[in-house]
């Protein structure tokens, strides 16, 4: 058997790495509670604090709000997008515009309710101008804080909406086209990749509404096994 003083150690020694990297984020407050119950809702409020008033990189010089997430902390289905539109940015919610209606509607469509089900965010939190692509170094700014947000709340099932989610998680230059359709392992989650609904937008024919719903459906029954949902 191991012995106990290293298992100690080295429990010890991963609970310091975890404190030195929410440091390093720049998170003052430590959600903490003396019963083994674990607060997502409180741990999540914490790091959305430490992100108001982001100085980290050049998106912050033009946006209005932080938009860091929405939906039900506990919801083990994460939604991730690629930034803030105009209105997510004035507004300080994700997918709050045209896109966003339909993507609660693809939501419902495999009876995810967005809100009760869902949690919602993207790989920047800042609006990138005129809609832009987020830039590498602003989506290495960010990503500590994506990584939080998914280390908190710890989901079954990711949905990766469009080229540049499913790019940036899964770290290739491959298209939406040639990812989609399958399940890849992503840290502890299943990662299901998807168009993006502004994309459905403006190619609005059959062909590409079938393979999101083919998507959606993946994702659901992916997330149905591993939480006997
Ligand atoms: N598009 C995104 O990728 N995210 C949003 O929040 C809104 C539109």
């Amino acid at each position: 058997m191991e012995d106990p003083r290293l298992a100690l150690g080295e429990a010890l020694a991963a609970a310091a790495d975890t404190l030195r990297h929410h440091r390093d984020l720049g998170l003052t407050e430590i959600a903490c509670q003396m019963t083994s119950s674990r607060d997502p809702g409180a741990e999540l409020a914490a790091q959305e604090r430490a992100l108001q008033g982001c100085p980290r990189c050049k998106l912050s010089k033009s946006r209005s709000t932080v938009v860091f997430g929405s939906g039900n902390p506990r919801a083990r289905f994460v939604v991730i997008g690629e930034g803030p539109g105009e209105e997510e940015d004035k507004q300080g919610k994700p997918f709050v515009g045209r896109a966003g209606q339909l993507l609660t509607k693809m939501l419902a469509s495999v009876k995810f309710d967005r809100e009760r089900d869902c949690y919602i965010c993207n790989v920047v939190k800042c609006r990138p101008e005129r809609n832009r692509n987020p830039e590498p170094d602003e989506v290495a700014a960010c990503n500590p804080f994506l990584l939080a947000q998914l280390d908190t709340i710890q989901p079954a099932v990711i949905l990766a909406m469009g080229n540049f989610a499913a790019q940036a998680m899964l770290g290739t230059k491959d298209g939406i086209t040639k990812l989609r359709g399958r399940a890849y392992s992503y840290r502890d989650s299943v990662l299901v990749p998807t168009f993006h609904p502004a994309f459905l937008l403006r190619n609005p024919g059959d062909q590409y509404k079938r393979m999101a719903w083919d998507d959606l459906k993946l994702a659901r029954r992916e997330w149905e096994r591993l939480t006997s949902g």
